[in-house]
C-alpha cells in the first residue's frame, strides 16, 4: 500500500473520549473509528490485524479438530424459548421484529442455534464426537461499552461448541480446547493464564477464563510462577491431559476466586500478582442445552442419550486491543510479526531522487500487498512517527546515501536496534522474522 493513496489516517491529538491505552492507540493509528457507541468500523490496518488474528485462531481450531462453519448473526426468539433462555437474558440481548411481526434477536451466542443445526443430523453414537466452531459478530447490548473494542456492543468472536456422547469424552473434548487456546495465545506472542472460573448465564460446571498478562488489565490475578514459564509452543508434543494438569495442579485465581489462605500457603518467591484481560472463557455444561432442546442420540446399548455439550469462546475484536496493552511503548504500538498489519514500512526519505525511488520501489515490489510504502512529500520525523504509532514490526529506511550504496536502514520496532543492510538481505530479514 502507497501512504499518498492509503486510507490509513492518523492522529496527532489523543482523542478526549478514549479512557484507556488501547483505545488511544487504536484511534491515533487510525485502526478504527465509532459509528454508534459501543459500535466501531474497522479501518484498513485495523481490519488487516483483525484478519490475521481470526487467522490464528482458525488455524488452531482446524488442528485441534474443529470444524468451521458460520451461523448467521440474525436469531429467532422462538429457538431461545426452547432453551429457555429467551426470558433470562435480559436487556443485554437485542430484540427485533421482521416485517411479519416475527420475534428475532442479534445473537450474542450460538449455543441454541448450533444444538438445533447439529440435531438435524446426529442420529447415533457415532455421529459424535464432533466440535462446529464459526468467527462471527455477536451483539451485547452491554450497561456500559467502554474501552472501544475490548468492550464493545458489536463484537467479533470464535465460539466453538462440542457433542459428546459420555461425560469422559466431553471432558477430553474440553482438554483439546484448553490446549489449543494456549497455543493461540502463545503464537499471537500472548501470555495467558487459564484461570478457574464461574459459569454465569452460559451455566455448567467446569470452566476456565483465559486471561492475558497486562499492566494496563481490568482484572487482578494472582497465580504461581512455574505457570509463566510454561511455552505452549515448545510442548508442542505434551498431550491435552498432562497440558491441563499441570496448569490445575497450580495456584491461579483471579481477585473473585482468590484464596488467601491457599495463597499463603505458597513461598513468596513463587508467587506472582499482575493483572490481565480475559480474551476466552470455555466452558462444559452438560446437557444443559441438549437435554431441553431435544439433540438425543442412540447410544452403543440402545439406549437413547441427551449429547454432553461444552462451549468455547474467544474474543477476536477484543484481541486487537489486549495485543496493544501487552505490546506498545511511548511512541505507540509494537505489533508481533503474527499479527501486524504489514510486514514492514518501507520510508522513502526523498521521494523524486531517482536511487531512493528505485530501492524503495524494489524492497515494496518483494512484498506483494504485505508492505506500507511511504512515498509522501513529507518530513522524516513525521514518516518516522507515523511508522512508530503504527508499530510496524520493521521499518526499512531509505535515504539518499544509503540508496548511492545500495543499502537500506532496517529498524526493528520492538528493540529500537538498527542495521544497515543491502536489499537482499533485508529482505531475507524481514521475512525470517515472520
Ligand atoms: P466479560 O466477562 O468480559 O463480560 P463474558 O463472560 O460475558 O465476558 P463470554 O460469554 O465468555 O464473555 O464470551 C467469550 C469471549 O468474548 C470473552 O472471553 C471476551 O473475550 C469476549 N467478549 C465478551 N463480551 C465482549 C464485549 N462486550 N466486547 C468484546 N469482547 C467481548
Ligand atoms: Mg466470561
Amino acid at each position: 500500500m502507497r501512504l499518498s493513496r492509503a486510507f490509513l489516517p492518523t492522529l496527532k491529538e489523543t482523542p478526549a473520549e478514549a479512557e484507556v491505552l488501547s483505545h488511544r492507540l487504536m484511534l491515533r493509528a487510525g485502526l478504527i473509528r465509532q459509528t454508534s457507541a459501543g459500535i466501531y468500523a474497522w479501518l484498513p490496518a485495523g481490519q488487516r490485524v483483525l484478519r490475521n488474528v481470526a487467522q490464528i485462531v482458525r488455524e488452531e481450531q482446524d488442528r485441534a479438530g474443529a470444524q468451521e462453519i458460520l451461523m448467521p448473526t440474525i436469531q429467532s426468539a422462538e429457538l431461545w424459548r426452547r432453551s429457555g433462555r429467551y426470558d433470562d437474558y435480559g436487556k443485554e440481548m437485542l430484540r427485533i421484529r421482521d416485517r411479519g411481526d416475527r420475534e428475532m434477536l442479534y445473537g450474542p451466542t450460538n449455543e441454541e442455534m448450533v444444538t438445533d443445526l447439529f440435531k438435524a443430523y446426529a442420529k447415533s453414537y457415532r455421529d459424535l464426537p464432533r466440535n462446529l466452531y464459526h468467527i462471527q459478530w455477536k451483539f451485547r447490548d452491554e450497561v456500559r461499552p467502554r474501552f472501544g473494542v475490548m468492550r464493545g456492543r458489536e463484537f467479533l468472536m470464535k465460539d466453538a461448541y462440542s457433542f459428546d456422547v459420555t461425560p469422559e469424552g466431553a471432558r477430553e473434548s474440553y482438554r483439546a480446547m484448553f490446549r489449543a487456546y494456549l497455543r493461540t495465545f502463545a503464537r499471537m506472542g500472548l501470555k495467558a493464564i487459564p484461570m478457574q472460573a464461574d459459569t454465569g448465564p452460559i451455566g455448567g460446571d467446569l470452566s476456565h477464563e483465559f486471561i492475558i498478562l497486562a499492566e494496563t488489565g481490568e482484572s487482578v490475578v494472582y497465580l504461581h510462577r512455574d505457570l509463566l514459564a510454561f511455552d505452549a509452543l515448545a510442548n508442542d508434543d505434551m498431550d491435552a491431559k498432562a497440558v491441563m494438569d499441570f496448569w490445575t495442579s497450580r495456584y491461579a485465581a483471579t481477585d473473585e476466586k482468590h484464596d488467601e489462605a491457599a495463597w499463603d500457603a505458597i513461598p513468596e518467591a513463587e508467587r506472582v500478582s499482575a493483572r490481565g484481560i480475559e480474551v476466552g472463557h470455555i466452558f462444559y455444561f452438560g446437557k444443559k442445552y441438549s437435554a431441553p432442546m431435544g439433540l438425543q442420540v442412540a447410544g452403543a446399548d440402545g439406549s437413547t442419550v441427551a449429547a454432553e455439550m461444552g462451549s468455547y469462546g474467544i474474543g477476536v475484536s477484543r484481541l486487537v486491543a489486549a495485543i496493544i496493552e501487552a505490546s506498545h511503548d511511548d511512541e505507540g504500538i509494537i505489533w508481533p510479526d503474527s499479527v501486524a498489519p504489514f510486514a514492514c514500512a518501507i520510508l522513502n526519505l526523498k521521494p523524486g531522487d531517482a536511487a531512493t525511488d528505485g530501492l524503495a520501489e524494489q524492497l515494496y515490489a518483494a512484498f506483494p500487498g504485505n508492505a506500507v510504502l511511504d512515498d509522501r512529500e513529507e518530513r522524516a520525523g513525521a514518516k518516522f512517527a507515523d511508522a512508530d504509532l503504527i508499530g510496524h514490526p520493521w521499518q526499512a529506511v531509505i535515504g539518499p546515501r544509503g540508496a548511492a550504496r545500495g543499502v537500506v536502514e532496517l529498524k526493528r520496532r520492538a528493540t529500537g536496534e538498527r542495521v544497515e543492510l543491502p536489499l537482499a538481505e533485508a529482505v531475507a530479514r524481514i521475512k525470517g522474522a515472520a
